[in-house]
């Protein structure tokens, strides 16, 4: 990676609009599709993450030329919306300029390159939405969609169990996303990763915690009657009275027993309606905690809202504000409460759930970095299968979807009579460096499977692809499907990111007004949200144009 990086880095002081969009592109070249290679990729604090996921390779690198970075901003911003397809957009945006640049040289002007691109993207969108297939949240499809978004992240059988874990879990919450929460925890293998059919309560990464559980695993609760208390639960002496001006022991005595007396009465009312588990939002007194535990309640405090929430619907529960308010409507129950050591932290897991059906994905990895990376590609894997069961429909992946976007582009060119014509024959090949890498990278000749892949296309089989071995087959048959928006949008972000691009034609530093800073090298050393814009030597103006 050191040349490209070394590129992007150098392009900082030229205005080059060309090489940094260029050097993105080839730095992810390599890590595209089933046999994309890993990035080691190496942050500030000097933690490692070996990745072959577009997004983090893109977030670890030190973009400092003001056009990488808007690059970066908008495939960042794709990546977050669609989930998926980031490698693709950084590749197609690549291209997109190298092609506009030539058309430049030869004296097309940046508008009409931009104005092609345009008319080329509606038209891709045309033609992927008639490659389209339909699929329903039952349908097989759902499940290829995921593996195909996971594939080349693990091994094939990683990939396979992880796309089987995540669509089950989605199925079993009707594909609603709040309902499965992922929880990453260091300290695990990847294959220790596993689906609870509930609510896991994270005791560590919250400030949650349960008093009384003990640390044994075994201890589990059947049956539990649950109550929810939404502020804080405190002796009702401490809460009402504001001062208490004691004059002799005896005095302070009678506080003290009249503090006990509130107390008791406190647990008795929660251990005497047999509440088993009380959930808090807020805190819960100490001493009230040691008497709960003591009564034989399992006392939960500090439970994060939505967690908190959660627990409510899914144990068919009303929290209430107060403990006093506690009656019988209001108290749920679930099937069992159990504590659990999770990598060198605990737990606790609500299962059997009567009310709202709620999933949980425990995702494993070496250090915190692999953890977080596991959960960050299995939320990729979710936002596509969501997408294609909640009928968004599926075209065949593999680069079929650009092939066809390329015929149909180049078919329009033909009739198109003014000078844009030529940028949508750039675009009709611009779009094929998706087939011609992921044949690069299986160590295929990327000519020879674009040659094939166009034979198939005109004889009508739009489903070719380049598939995993490199040889240009069927996608659909081979399992190989993308949700239809996920190709559509890394066009549209292709296009509008090249547009971007393209009509800059000089990179300005705001001078500042008066005196002092012409040092001009303090461009681009710094990028929005690291904040240390004080740090800056020589007085930087933060209000450079630049930055
Ligand atoms: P991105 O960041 O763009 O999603 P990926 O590395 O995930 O990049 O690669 C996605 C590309 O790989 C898509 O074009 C997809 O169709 C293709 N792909 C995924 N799995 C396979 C497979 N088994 N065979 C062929 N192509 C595949
Ligand atoms: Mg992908």
């Amino acid at each position: 990676m050191a040349s490209t990086t070394e590129e992007l880095r150098t392009a900082d002081r030229s205005d080059d609009p060309i090489g940094p969009g260029r050097a993105i592109a080839a730095t992810l070249r390599s890590t595209l599709g089933p046999n994309g290679l890993d990035k080691m990729v190496i942050d500030r604090s000097g933690s490692v993450v070996v990745t072959n996921t577009g997004a983090t390779v893109l977030d670890g690198l030190e973009i400092d030329a003001p056009i990488g970075r808007v690059i970066r901003d908008a495939i960042r911003a794709h990546a977050r919306h669609v989930g998926d397809g980031t490698t693709t957009t950084a590749l197609l945006v690549g291209e997109l300029i190298d092609a506009a640049d030539g058309l430049v040289e030869r004296g097309l002007h940046p508008t009409s390159v931009v104005d092609g691109y345009g008319r080329a993207v509606s038209h891709a969108g045309d033609a992927l939405r008639e490659l389209s297939v339909p699929v329903d949240p039952d349908d097989d499809r759902v499940r290829e969609v995921a593996s195909t978004a996971v594939t080349g992240r693990w091994d094939a059988a990683s990939a396979r169990r992880f796309a089987d874990i995540t669509v089950d879990a989605l199925d079993a919450v009707d594909y609603d996303a709040a309902r499965l929460t992922l929880h990453a925890y260091p300290g695990g293998e990847l294959a220790d990763s596993e689906r609870v059919n509930g609510i896991l309560v994270d005791l560590d990464g919250s400030s949650t915690t349960v008093d009384g559980f003990g640390t044994d695993d075994r201890r589990t609760l059947a049956d539990p009657t649950v109550a929810l208390v939404d502020g804080e639960v405190t002796p009702p002496a401490t809460e009402a009275s504001g001062t208490v001006t004691v004059r002799n022991p005896d005095g302070l005595a009678a506080v003290r027993e009249h503090e006990r007396a509130a107390r008791d009465g406190l647990i008795r009312s929660v251990a005497g309606r047999d509440v088993d588990v009380l959930v808090c939002q807020k805190s819960i007194d100490d001493g009230v905690k040691t008497d709960l535990a003591r009564a034989g309640v399992l006392p939960v405090e500090r439970t994060r809202r939505d967690e908190f929430d959660a627990i409510a619907r899914a144990a068919d529960a009303t929290a209430v504000a107060a403990v006093a308010d506690l009656d019988r409507d209001a108290l749920g129950t679930v099937g069992s409460v159990r504590r659990r050591s999770v990598g060198g932290g605990a737990a606790i897991e609500l299962s059997g759930l009567p009310g709202e059906s709620h999933e949980s994905l425990l995702l494993r990895g070496g250090t915190p970095h692999v953890a977080e990376e596991t959960k960050r590609i299995v939320d990729d894997c979710l936002s596509v299968a969501r997408h294609a069961a909640r009928g968004g429909g599926v075209v065949p992946g593999g680069g079929a979807g650009m092939a066809a976007v390329s015929r149909a582009v180049a078919d329009r060119a033909s009739s198109v009579d003014d000078r844009s014509a030529l940028a949508l024959d750039a675009f009709a090949e611009a779009v094929t460096v998706i087939p011609r890498t992921l044949a690069r990278n299986a160590g295929a000749d990327p000519i020879d499977a674009l040659v094939a892949l166009r034979n198939r296309h005109h004889a009508g089989e739009t489903a070719a692809g380049v598939a995993r071995s490199g040889a240009v087959e069927n996608m659909f048959d081979a399992g190989v499907v993308e949700p239809v928006a996920v190709p559509a949008r890394c066009l549209e972000t292709a296009v509008r990111t090249a547009g971007l691009v393209l009509r800059v034609d000089e990179t300005l530093d705001a001078e500042p007004i008066e005196g002092g800073d012409d040092d001009g090298g303090h461009r681009g050393h710094d990028h929005a949200g690291d904040g240390d814009h004080a740090h800056e030597s020589g007085g930087g103006y933060p209000w450079a144009l630049s930055h």
